[in-house]
């Protein structure tokens, strides 16, 4: 499996950086963001170095999100706060990415736990439904082309 020598996430896996582990398979890895946004906000890594959701492949992905699932459960069931959870995914600097091997992000939420996602001013307009349709048929034909 393809490693990067100079990814943080990359040393965590490989056992040459420190992390806190809560969860590694053939596949992925889990363990605490170094920064959270709550307490319990863990990030889960696929086991070798992909930048991006475009490169990761299908089974990894799918299973990244199985064990997004089972964690969520376990937090909601730990004893930390968790009322919610929130699952993000930034792919790309422009949707806010800032260690480029990609990781999923599963975040304990509860009330007045001060993260926020802001919305722009704009949502709550609702587009024509032809636009949506336009939209749509855009989006179809390049599932078709790549
Ligand atoms: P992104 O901004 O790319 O979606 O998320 C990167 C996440 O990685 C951030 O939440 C940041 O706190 C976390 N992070 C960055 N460096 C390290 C590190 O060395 N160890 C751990 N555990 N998390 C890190
Ligand atoms: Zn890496």
């Amino acid at each position: 499996m393809s490693t990067q020598p100079s990814c943080i996430f990359c040393k965590i896996i490989a056992g040459q950086a420190e992390a806190s582990f809560v969860h590694k398979d053939d596949k992925v890895t889990a363990f605490m963001d170094i920064q959270p946004l709550v307490r319990g906000h863990l990030l889960i890594v696929p086991n070798y170095h992909t930048p991006n959701l475009t490169e990761l492949a299908d089974e990894y992905a799918g299973h990244m999100f199985k064990v997004g699932r089972r964690l969520a459960q376990a937090l909601r069931a730990s004893g930390l706060r968790c009322d919610g959870v929130n699952l993000y995914l930034a792919d790309g600097v422009t949707a806010g990415q800032s260690v480029f091997h990609t990781h999923l992000h599963v975040i304990p939420r509860h009330i007045k736990d001060g993260f926020r996602i802001h919305f722009p001013e704009s949502y709550g307009q609702r587009p024509p439904r032809a636009t949506l349709d336009e939209d749509a048929e855009i989006i179809r034909s390049a599932v078709e082309t790549t």
